[in-house]
């Protein structure tokens, strides 16, 4: 099955009342935000995640550009925010040395590094903090944070978490289907007590990083292929990805996979290069978030599983074919800029979502009880038919911009 995309991104409906707790109180509305006040986003990660809230994070500083936008992240994500123009500050946890230093046995100078983290988190007094993720870890940062309001998101997946002891006032959930971008929009909207549009949320992406992409891409005309995603379920078989990748070959296309590296997608990557003959090469372990966003906003189009690599690409807008196992595409699937011929550009839903269409879908399980025959029934011409049906539309050409700038340097 192949769902054609959804209808283009629209306001989050308004007029928006104010949750309870704020009429009771009338204190902290965002609109009593002082000029040129200060606020902090909590969301440390997953990828998918960071690129989700940053339309939001890209709408606050539309509505209010007065504004100091900090944001307390992960160090596997922060690539994706460091030197955006719309942030003041990127606070950075450090995970990958805090988990070394106690592999290496040293929890005393993870603690050191931990107190040292706090004191940043603590040397400002915030206006406002944005806790976007509602888990423990976040609202234990939430909660640290100097902060007159504490304002807590409905969450990934539309439940309150652990981390919600935490705010000093939780955003109402009024639709559950929403898309996880519209759904931290929601955040805004209850700071700001208006409804707030979808902002592109401009992946930075410098001349130099998209010639460095485009030298390790290749000039001829490609597909970029991310095969991987964390959940086992999520992930489409090697030999269906071979298939796909013969078939583009067939249609005059280069491919190109990407993946962050390791022995167990190097084996995925030498199925896929089989597949794709002399006409493959592989880029596995060798980019940065932000290269990756330049490679996919160059390529033809974007194959990929539901995965934090999809959202990038098609935040940079790139073309995503998004390949749907076990979760929503109505929550998770492609959102980015977006632009048909002879129309503006607009930000939304965005590519085309391919799924087996099974009666089980979506499960959200990480586990499948049944052997994923979600995946397994996904066929390679489904992926490569919506693939050629979204290159022939020309629905998307590099929209962050990359394209334009390399042909301008
Ligand atoms: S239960 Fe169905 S949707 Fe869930 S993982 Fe298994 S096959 Fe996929």
């Amino acid at each position: 099955m192949t769902t054609p995309p959804s209808s283009l991104g629209s306001p989050v409906p308004g007029p928006f009342p104010p949750s309870p707790e704020t009429r009771r109180d009338g204190k902290g509305r965002g609109d009593r935000l002082p000029e040129h006040g200060e606020v902090l986003v909590v969301l440390f990660g997953r990828i998918g995640d960071v690129v989700f809230t940053l339309p939001s994070v890209a709408a606050l500083a539309k509505a209010r550009p007065d504004l100091s936008i900090d944001w307390i992240v992960e160090d596997r994500c922060a690539d994706l925010l460091s030197g955006h123009p719309l942030l003041r500050d990127v606070i950075r946890f450090e995970r990958s040395r805090l988990t070394a230093l106690k592999k290496s046995g040293h929890p005393l100078r993870a603690l050191g590094e931990i107190g040292r983290l706090v004191k940043r988190l603590r040397s400002r007094r915030y206006d406002a903090v944005l806790d976007f993720q509602g888990l423990l870890k976040s609202g234990v940062a939430t909660g640290l944070a100097r902060g007159a309001l504490k304002l807590g998101s409905p969450s990934t997946y539309g439940r309150m978490r652990e981390g919600s002891a935490f705010f000093s006032r939780m955003v109402p959930l009024p639709d559950a289907g929403l898309h996880l971008v519209e759904r931290h929009l929601l955040v805004v909207r209850e700071l700001l007590g208006r409804p707030v549009e979808p902002v592109s949320s401009g992946l930075t992406i410098s001349p130099h990083e998209i010639r460095s992409a485009r030298e390790k891409a290749g000039s001829d005309p490609f597909v970029l292929i991310h095969p991987f995603a964390s959940w086992e379920t999520r992930n489409w078989p090697a030999d269906l990805w071979k298939k796909t990748a013969r078939e583009m070959v067939e249609r005059g296309f280069r491919v190109v996979v990407a993946g962050a590296g390791g022995p167990t997608q190097e084996e995925v990557v030498r199925r896929i290069l089989e597949g794709a003959g002399g006409r493959g090469h592989s880029l596995l372990g060798q980019l940065s978030l932000r290269e990756l966003a330049a490679v996919m906003a160059l390529s033809e189009a974007v194959l990929a599983v539901d995965s934090g690599p999809m959202h990038i690409a098609a935040s940079a807008g790139a073309r995503v074919v998004a390949l749907f196992g076990p979760t929503d595409p109505a929550r998770l699937g492609p959102f980015g800029p977006r632009k048909r011929p002879g129309e503006g550009e607009s930000y939304g839903r965005s590519g085309r979502v391919v799924a087996a269409g099974l009666p089980c879908q979506p499960c959200m399980l990480r586990r499948c009880p049944i052997g994923t025959p979600c995946q397994s029934e996904l066929s390679p011409t489904a992926v490569v038919e919506a693939a050629m049906s979204l290159i022939a539309s020309q629905e998307l050409a590099g929209l962050s911009g990359a394209l334009a700038r390399e042909r301008a340097s």
